[in-house]
């Protein structure tokens, strides 16, 4: 057992280096804060990073959602079918562009939406695929994509957890419209940001001008559109943890094989998978707390917050069924089984790239005690 004066394990920890502090102090000196060079020094360090043709940054993640389908040209009653278990985002940015949102249930080992539960909601109203990658795990792209391409479906992937996973020899984000985002305590961060990928030519033009109002020389407007800029304030610290990401995130794999391996063999604890094919950041190490686990997930959550170690519940319910989604007229609040038995379950521990081994046994025996598994 750890001491109980240990320090409490946090979730996430945001630790930005020296190499942030002087490209921050370089832009403040350099009388360009808003975007300029190092936005564009961003949108290629990381269009270089994921493989993607072009990348365009704009101010959060929902923003990259909301321009993704914006640039869709969608028309009202139009269609987009999207994951139930995801942050609120997903479903706010559906809304925002105008469309209606659709809901095909995940698969309960990647939490993402798969090719056979989408087929079913396909219709004459569908007009887009929003997958969301989950806790840094790509969706089943290569069946996503089919159903895309049989149907000629705009495919926007909601990336937001999933800076560099892949599926298929192919990074999240290369597969359709890629919107990540770049949140504080997201894999990598600018504080508030968002990045939007593409391999389309018209597409990339399409955003950059929808970000700047529609303009695409000053004062000459081609669509009404909006100020989605990032600054380069925010580019300053972001770019210069695009050079240790790889290493980070080796870290974070690291600590979900110890976790796992840790953690093996508890009855009723379901240990999340990096499944075939895929390469898994770890945004989040999310447990399963079945019926035959001896504490109920929320039991489970108190008794490892008593203990110091930071845990959270992502997400405590499916998207749309919250009191505001309910009576809304372009949520349809489909028929989702998994994803509802799921959000019942979920626990995710800390898998941050901060943790020292030692966090990794104390929340290893913390999880073993408070279920009475032995340590
Ligand atoms: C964080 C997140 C978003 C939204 O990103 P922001 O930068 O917070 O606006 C969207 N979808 C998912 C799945 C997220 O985790």
């Amino acid at each position: 057992m750890s001491s109980p004066a240990a320090p409490p394990i946090p979730i996430s920890v945001v630790r930005l280096g020296p190499e942030v502090e002087a490209l921050v102090l370089e832009v403040v000196r350099s009388g360009t804060i808003a975007q300029g060079p190092v936005v564009r020094r961003l949108e290629e360090g990381f269009a270089e990073m994921i493989g993607a043709r072009h990348v365009v940054a704009v101010n959060n993640g929902t923003t990259a959602l909301v321009a993704a389908l914006q640039v869709l040209d969608l028309r009202p009653g139009d269609e987009v079918v999207t994951s139930p278990f995801t942050f609120a985002a997903t479903l706010n940015a559906i809304l925002e562009a105008g469309a209606t949102a659709r809901f095909a249930d995940i698969g309960a080992d990647d939490f993402a939406i798969r090719a056979d539960t989408i087929e079913p909601l396909v219709g004459e109203r569908t007009a887009a695929l929003l997958p969301v990658h989950l806790y840094g795990q790509c969706a089943p792209m290569a069946g996503i994509a089919g159903v895309a391409e049989r149907h000629d479906l705009a495919v926007v992937e909601d990336a937001a957890q999933a800076h560099g996973a892949a599926v298929a020899g192919r990074s999240a984000g290369t597969w359709g419209t890629g919107c990540f985002s770049l949140y504080a305590t997201k894999n990598l961060t600018s504080g508030e940001g968002g990045l939007i990928s593409t391999d389309d030519d018209a597409t990339a033009d399409a955003l950059r001008v929808l970000r700047n109002q529609g303009m695409r020389e000053r004062y000459r407007y081609e669509v009404p559109g909006h100020n989605y800029r990032m600054t380069d304030l925010q580019a300053a610290v972001c770019v210069p943890q695009l050079a240790g990401y790889d290493a980070q995130v080796e870290r974070r794999r690291q600590h979900a094989r110890a976790l796992s391996a840790g953690l093996a063999g508890i009855d009723g604890l379901r240990t999340p998978v990096e499944l075939p094919g895929r390469r898994h950041v770890w945004h989040q190490y999310t447990v399963l707390v079945d019926d035959a686990c001896r504490l109920g997930r929320d039991e489970l959550v108190e008794e490892l917050t008593r203990r110091g170690i930071g845990c959270g519940v992502y997400y405590p319910a499916v998207a749309f069924d919250h009191r505001c989604y309910l009576d809304h007229p372009r949520v349809v609040a489909d028929e989702v089984p998994v994803a509802r038995a799921v959000a019942a379950r979920c626990l995710s521990l800390p898998v941050h790239a901060h943790l020292t081994g030692t966090d990794v046994e104390r929340i290893v025996d913390a999880v073993r005690d408070a279920v009475g598994a032995g340590t």
